[in-house]
């Protein structure tokens, strides 16, 4: 770190992903708690003005964030990147060698709700999925007292868990007591787990005030990944049913792109499957470099789903798409025959 008299200067760049990086907001407290001043933002290119810094710090949760990677390690060579979306696996207590670090920043980012994670970990171990490796067996973080920021901030809770009644029963119903108690609302975008909910834990969702990321709309958020888990997931949501969640709550996040063996026609299964029970589902597209996917994304996420068949969206993407090559504006990619549903 610097040897003048003046503080360090940190710059923190976070180069993907809606919410807050948690990592960094670890490290933006951690080296304000020493006095460092802290600059966050999500450009990579250093600003013409904004002088040196002592240390950049990158993270990057996705990894179709590659160029923005490369891009980051070629404006700071001794940059120190992390994040699922790298190949480097350190993590933030480890880099700062202590053994927990449950505090975090959130000067520099535009959010009024209180972020973190009443648990890590995850009781399954989907093949796709960062989180057995990266978290392994499930344990409780934080209490809700940890994450609310104060009588000052809204009584709004974003918890990142990925399997919040993984941890003991004792612990996710002290946590449900004090959500309902304290009369928070929750975001749980991160998903439940549909598949190993039972009677108890459904009971305990409907009792507390599960909102949308927006904090408005009932919402709670949870996974159909395969299609062989189709009776599972289904006996999940009838439970959520009985206990008073209705499927029109749910927004389902639906990977794509995964399975080597994945057709439309099974996409379509899935898909026609939730919205007939008045689901939302929401395709989470894994190969990237996959345009029909991508496509499927964009007319399922926006609602158009709902007004323009898949067909006559296809349709008017074409046409933009050769009106656009015609102007000589894009390459744009051919777009898939296979992509047109059956
Ligand atoms: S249930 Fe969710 S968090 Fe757990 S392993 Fe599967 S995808 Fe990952």
């Amino acid at each position: 770190m610097s040897a003048s008299t003046h503080p360090p200067r940190i710059k923190l760049i976070q180069l993907d992903g809606a919410l807050p990086n948690l990592g960094l907001m670890k490290l933006a407290h951690w080296h304000r708690a020493h006095g460092h001043e802290v600059l966050v933002t999500r450009s990579i290119e250093p600003d013409l003005f904004e002088g040196p810094f002592d240390r950049v710090y990158g993270a990057a949760i996705f990894s179709f964030s590659a160029e923005k990677v490369a891009r980051f390690r070629q404006c700071y060579p001794d940059g120190i990147l992390g994040g699922t979306g790298t190949d480097n696996t350190l993590t933030v207590e480890e880099l700062l060698h202590v053994p927990a670090y449950e505090h975090y920043s959130y000067e520099g980012w535009d959010v009024r709700y209180s972020l973190g994670f009443t648990q890590r970990g995850c009781r399954l171990r989907c093949k796709f999925c960062v989180v057995p490796t990266k978290e392994g067996r499930v344990r409780s973080t934080n209490t809700i007292a940890d994450i609310w920021r104060g009588p000052s901030h809204p009584k709004h809770l974003h918890l990142l868990d990925n399997d919040f009644f993984g941890q003991s029963r004792e612990q996710w119903q002290a946590r449900i007591e004090d959500i309902r108690t304290g009369q928070f609302r929750v975001c749980l975008s991160q998903g439940i787990n549909v598949r190993l909910i039972t009677d108890e834990a459904a009971a305990a969702l409907a009792s507390i005030e599960y909102r949308d990321t927006k904090f408005r709309e009932r919402r709670l958020y949870t996974a159909w990944d395969q299609l062989g888990d189709e009776r599972t997931f289904f006996r999940g949501v009838d439970r959520l049913a009985a206990a008073g969640i209705p499927a029109s709550h749910l927004m389902v996040y639906m990977l794509v792109g995964f399975d080597p063996h994945e057709t439309w026609p099974r996409i379509w299964h899935r898909f026609n499957a939730m919205v007939e029970r008045g689901i939302r589902p929401y395709p989470m597209v894994y190969d990237r470099t996959r345009a029909d996917l991508r496509r499927f994304q964009r007319w399922v996420v926006t609602g158009l789903y709902r007004a323009v068949p898949w067909s006559e969206y296809l349709g008017s993407m074409r046409r933009e798409t050769v009106e656009l090559r015609l102007g000589h504006a894009i390459n744009e990619q051919q777009l898939p025959l296979e992509a047109m549903p059956d």
